[in-house]
């Protein structure tokens, strides 16, 4: 049995609400259909057990599922009900080994449901979510299963456990105990009921913000409005307003965030005060599409849930097993990062206020003026185009002489291409690692390109996790959404898209470079707040010049790129990152705010509630809004990161400083690339992860580097 993994760039949405184009395939679902010929009944023969896609049809996921609850189940109530006194073995590692065709059926179904999902798919996820959910209450809940555990742990010191298993054992007993393993009766017939509603409302939020979004797009009655757009832009805008029966309009549809992309280039500035009124008002209009009674009522079910557990508030119970530990941990982290974040947010308002000023505005900026101002001032001072970037970055010499290379380089992998692995799209790749000493380290997949039938951004998963104690050898993927070219032209990338390539490897190789026995350890099933490490880690040396040298040559001409391009590159990274930290900084507190109330306390008005918040923790600057307002905060109402959102800001903390190591001593070699993987990409969850940083670090983390790396230190 292992924990849902949940793909490291964030989670994996599995309620997409775009309408797929073709690709079903599969007949439907016949209901005498044999299990016998199911594929996923057994594991696969393919290398690496990779799944055969050419055998894999929709119609075979529901039976799958369903056996796979029922065999999981019937496991669960073996060990539970074991008549010999409880072991290690006989409830532990067989717990571990549970659960075999739900993780198999379940890996797949994760992957294509997120990268390449159609109706039946879309249907069937929100059939199985609750059902998964459930699955795992059932397990956690189950009290002769708690009390073979509990039995375990109280004599731990006389078991002689090898250190993983002695931490699968803790690691165990504080899951269930985090569920509520030792409540009363009564309290788990309560706390079942308050999950059940929390999740009803999470989805009701979801549905919400959907609905309100879309009520919410910005509506212009003439072209004029939108001046500054690109005719491209103009047409799909064009096109948006005929498909949403406004024939003759145009019409900007809302993304998740405050600011809107078109913000940086509209040039009337009515449109676009109008248009940040539109997403910052999207979700409260007092309609059935109002979310704030919704938070409202998710915060005091938090709230006393974790008073139910034994905790002051919902972030202090939610935060135990993270590296950060406690909201005090967290709040204190955060409010190192306020003061130079806001200092230099306020330099970089002056410098647009000069420029507004020069140009005879005769105003004050106000946020929806911020981007237009910002990218007027990027374009003068460092005078970068994109398009003199993209001839140097073709993908998949990005790939291989890039990201493969510094793998190489760093930790001495090899990499093969082979054409013999199925996969369900054509233009997908597939690779064996080698591990330095030629050994097969495992397969990778990726799939790079843009569809209309694959979730936003980019993420990594494992399709089979490493484990030596299930035998199996890491199957892991990266998906991307990158512009597809024309047929039989390169693919051409921008310099964003090349770090999250190495973004997304180096979850790759979190993953490949996994060395446990036991699978709920393995790999990537780490903290929420240390998963970013190896990710963002690995972005840096995308920049490493012996790197960048090998990979960003011209793709017709083979030339290097010149040294004027890659210095507006490396001068331009750290342009505006003031107010970048801030509205990340105001929407982490915002998360916090909102899951320290303590039980009991009813939050009477979501505004103010707000408003305060942020004047009590220096975040209120005016021009600088929170990245996501609380009324439409999707990740923490209802995408699992409730008093998570500072996790991303944590890992950068890990990130830059664990790279100053590596500058501090002798940079890019093979010994400090070992060091590296000994210490921490090969440890998965099997240590403490504040004492695996200090271990590997010298000292605990630092975040000096981390200002530095943004530019906010002058
Ligand atoms: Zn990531």
């Amino acid at each position: 049995m292992k924990k849902l993994t949940i793909p490291a760039m964030g989670i994996l949405m599995l309620f997409l609400s775009a309408c797929n184009s073709g690709s079903e395939k599969g007949k439907a679902p016949g209901k005498a259909q044999d299990l016998a010929s199911n594929p996923f009944m057994h594991a696969s023969t393919l290398p690496f057990q990779a799944p055969d896609f050419t055998k894999i049809n929709d119609s075979d996921f529901a039976p799958a599922f369903e056996e796979g609850f029922k065999t999981d189940s019937a496991e669960i109530e073996t060990i539970a009900n074991n008549p010999e006194p409880p072991t290690f073995e006989n409830t532990l590692a067989a717990i571990e080994k549970s659960g075999e065709l739900l993780r198999r059926v379940n890996g797949v179904f994760n992957m294509l449901s997120g990268a390449n999902t159609d109706s039946v798919l879309q249907k069937l996820s929100e059939d199985i979510a609750p059902k998964l959910a459930a699955q795992r209450d059932a397990i956690y809940l189950n009290n002769k299963l708690y009390k073979r555990i509990e039995t375990i742990y109280q004599k731990k010191d006389e078991l002689h456990l090898d250190k993983e298993s002695e931490r699968l054992l803790e690691y165990y007993h504080t899951e269930f105990i985090r569920a509520g393993a030792n409540l009363s009766t009564d309290e788990k017939t309560r706390l079942k009921k308050l999950n059940e509603e929390e999740a009803g409302l999470s989805a009701k939020f979801t549905n919400q913000l959907l609905a309100a979004a879309k009520a919410g797009a910005f509506v212009a009655d003439n072209a004029d409005a939108l001046k500054g757009l690109s005719e491209g832009a103009l047409n799909s805008a064009a096109q948006d307003a005929e498909a949403a029966g406004e024939k003759g309009k145009w019409l900007l549809p809302l993304q998740n965030t405050t600011q809107q992309p078109a913000l940086q280039s509209l040039e009337d500035r009515d449109t676009r005060h109008r248009l940040f009124e539109a997403s910052w008002n999207r979700a409260e209009k007092g309609d059935k599409n109002d979310t704030r009674p919704t938070i409202e009522r998710l915060a005091e079910i938090r709230a006393e849930k974790a008073s139910l557990l034994g905790f002051p508030n919902f972030a202090a119970w939610n935060l135990q097993d993270q590296m950060a530990k406690t909201p005090e941990a967290v709040q204190s982290f955060l409010r190192k990062l306020v003061p130079p974040a806001v200092a230099k947010a306020r330099k970089e308002a002056g410098n647009l206020q000069e420029v507004i000023n020069k140009e005879k505005g005769g105003f004050q900026l106000e946020p929806w003026d911020w981007n237009y101002y910002a990218e007027e001032v990027r374009k003068t001072r460092y005078d970068l185009d994109e398009n003199q970037l993209k001839p140097f970055f073709e993908l998949y010499n990005v790939l291989e002489n890039g990201v493969f290379y510094a793998a190489n380089q760093l930790y001495g992998l090899t990499f093969k291409r082979r054409t013999d692995i199925p996969v369900y799209q054509d233009d997908m790749r597939v690779y064996t690692v080698y591990d330095k000493d030629s050994s097969e380290l495992g397969l990778f997949y990726c799939d790079y390109f843009k569809r209309d039938n694959k979730s936003g951004g980019a993420w990594m998963s494992n399709l089979v996790d490493q484990s030596k104690l299930l035998g199996t050898k890491p199957v892991i993927y990266n998906v991307c959404n990158f512009t597809k070219p024309a047929a039989g032209e390169p693919a051409l990338i921008s310099y964003d898209d090349v770090t999250t390539m190495f973004h997304e490897f180096g979850h790759a190789l979190h993953g490949f470079f996994a060395d446990q026995t036991y699978p709920s350890l393995s790999g990537t099933s780490v903290a929420r707040d240390f998963v970013e490490l190896p990710s963002q880690f690995n972005e840096h040396w995308a920049m490493e010049p012996k790197v960048f040298q090998h990979y960003a040559v011209n793709y017709k001409t083979g030339e290097p790129m010149p040294r004027i391009l890659v210095d507006k590159i490396r001068k331009s990274q750290k342009f505006n990152q003031g107010y970048a930290l801030t509205e990340i900084l105001a929407a982490a507190d915002l998360d916090m705010e909102w899951h320290t109330i303590p039980a009991g306390d009813s939050i009477k008005s979501v505004d103010n509630f707000e408003t305060e918040a942020l004047k009590r923790t220096n975040l209120d600057l005016p021009q600088v809004p929170p990245r996501y307002r609380s009324s439409y905060f999707l990740h923490i109402w209802a995408n699992g990161y409730a008093a998570g959102y500072y996790a991303y800001l944590w890992s950068e903390m890990l990130d830059d400083d664990a790279y100053n190591w590596f500058r501090e001593n002798g940079g890019m070699t093979q010994a400090n690339g070992q060091r590296f993987r000994d210490m921490i990409l090969s440890r998965g969850n099997t240590e403490d992860y504040n004492k695996m940083f200090y271990d590997f670090r010298g000292h605990k983390p630092d975040i000096q580097p981390m200002l530095e790396d943004r530019g906010l230190l002058n």
